[in-house]
């Protein structure tokens, strides 16, 4: 006997997106494009791989996402390379390597695509997770952040994502953090055996880190941090004092949330994020904020930014809880009988298809019965029949699947009949 072949499964933590399930994803990609394009937005392609520096330099070498969560290895050069854990490096990476500051320095881009990062695997996380990015460049005003706020709030109430909040918070400036920083760690030092070991390490090199673990001992460690708002320098706290005004002024509520410091090292000012108590325990649906240092540090000059992520695979489970007719039928199904049926039917195939109707045939030689069950199968909203019979007289038989009416119609300009008579199918049906 033959030895039985593995199957080989995909990797733990990755998943496929299935027919069925992409048309909900295509729906919420399509709604984001043309929100964020209407807002003046233009797409950039970004690779999936970069150099593992650029991510260790602006996510910061002390996060979770640099420690420990990176795909990274040595090509066959052996340069080190990394999957890209999220986007905004690699976007601020081309604006300065295409030097794009010099034409115009204000710029709004946005990008979608997968990210990786080797998380343990869990509901709504996943080791490689899509990402809809939009980043401003440019632009010190706290309108644009505001502006941020609300396209997302926009788009969620779009997808008819209720029950969502704004979380906000300032993570002030390398004038004003310091003093903060400080305070922190001599805050943690004070309880160093309730923290997990990472704080410990953590807690005088980059204390804010510490803020954002999720160790439950580490949390209630940390109900009594000092806050970062009693620390903002003047010109810090005038820029969110702006950005809560607009925020109220466009109706978009939200709450101050001073333990939101976000697992990058990058952002300053303004940090924001949307949460959703439709999710369960990773509520958030996106985030983002100021990151006015990166261009920087990258290398660039020292412009201004500030940007969002929108979480697709948690956005798709939510916005999909509602929506089942998005799934895309046949407007035909071409059953072909016999050699001369089937050549004739793949013509026409093309030629519909062509035409923007959606047609579908079989392309086996299978029994009447067999492809009609498929066409039942597929959804197809009419069956066009042709044989040999057919074909002698002259004559096509178009049946309706729903309303099982037969009409026979001439082969000659069968195809250009065939969506006269669709379009005032559809027509009756609306
Ligand atoms: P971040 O890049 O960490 O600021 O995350 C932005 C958004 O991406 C989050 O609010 C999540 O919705 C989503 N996200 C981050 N990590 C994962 C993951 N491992 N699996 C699925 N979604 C994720």
């Amino acid at each position: 006997m033959g030895k039985k072949i593995r199957m080989i499964q995909l990797i733990r933590g990755f998943k496929d997106i299935l027919p069925g399930e992409v048309e909900l994803w295509q729906q919420v990609e399509n709604t984001a494009r043309s929100l964020l394009e209407d807002f003046g937005f233009k797409e950039i392609r970004i690779p999936i791989m970069e150099h593992t520096e650029l991510f260790a330099r602006s996510i910061g070498e002390d996060t979770d996402i640099v420690e420990k969560e990176m795909y990274t290895f040595p090509d066959r050069k052996g340069d080190l390379i990394t999957l890209r854990p999220e986007a905004t490096a690699s976007v601020c990476r081309s604006y300065i390597q295409h030097k794009m500051y010099t034409t115009d320095p204000v710029r709004k881009f946005y990008t979608i695509g997968p990210m990786f990062r080797r998380e343990r695997p869990q509901k709504g996380r996943y080791r490689q997770f899509y990402q809809i990015n939009a980043e401003i460049f440019g632009v010190d005003s706290p309108l644009v952040d505001v502006e941020l706020i609300f396209i997302l709030v926009t788009l969620f109430s779009k997808l008819s994502v209720s029950d969502v909040n704004a979380h906000i918070n300032s993570l002030g400036c390398p004038e004003c953090r310091p003093m903060f920083k400080t305070a922190l760690s001599d805050f943690f030092t004070s309880l160093n055996e309730n923290l997990c070991s990472d704080c410990v390490r953590r807690k005088d090199r980059n204390p804010l880190r510490v803020l954002d673990c999720k160790v439950p001992s580490c949390r209630t460690a940390m109900t009594d941090a000092p806050s970062i708002l009693d620390y903002l320098c003047p010109a810090c706290d005038q820029h969110f004092e702006t950005t809560k005004t607009a925020l109220s002024a466009l109706n978009v509520p939200f709450v101050v949330d001073k333990g939101l410091v976000r697992g990058l090292d990058y952002y300053t000012r303004t940090t924001f994020e949307i949460q959703t108590s439709a999710l369960g325990a990773q509520n958030a649906i996106a985030g983002g904020g100021r990151y006015d240092g990166l261009i920087k540090v990258l290398g660039g000059p020292d412009i201004p930014a500030t940007g969002f992520a929108i979480g697709l695979d948690r956005l798709t489970e939510i916005a999909g809880s509602t929506r089942t007719d998005l799934v895309k039928t046949p407007d035909i199904f071409i059953a072909a009988l016999g050699e001369k049926g089937v050549s004739l039917a793949f013509e026409w195939n093309c030629a519909l298809c062509l035409e923007g109707v959606k047609a579908e045939m079989e392309f086996g030689d299978k029994s009447l019965k067999s492809q009609m069950k498929r066409a039942h199968r597929l959804g197809a909203k009419h069956v066009l029949i042709v044989g040999d019979n057919e074909i002698k007289e002259g004559k096509v038989i178009l049946r309706d699947m729903e309303t099982k009416d037969q009409v026979s119609i001439p082969i000659e300009n069968v195809v250009k009949n065939i969506k006269l008579k669709l379009s005032v199918s559809n027509i009756k049906r609306e």
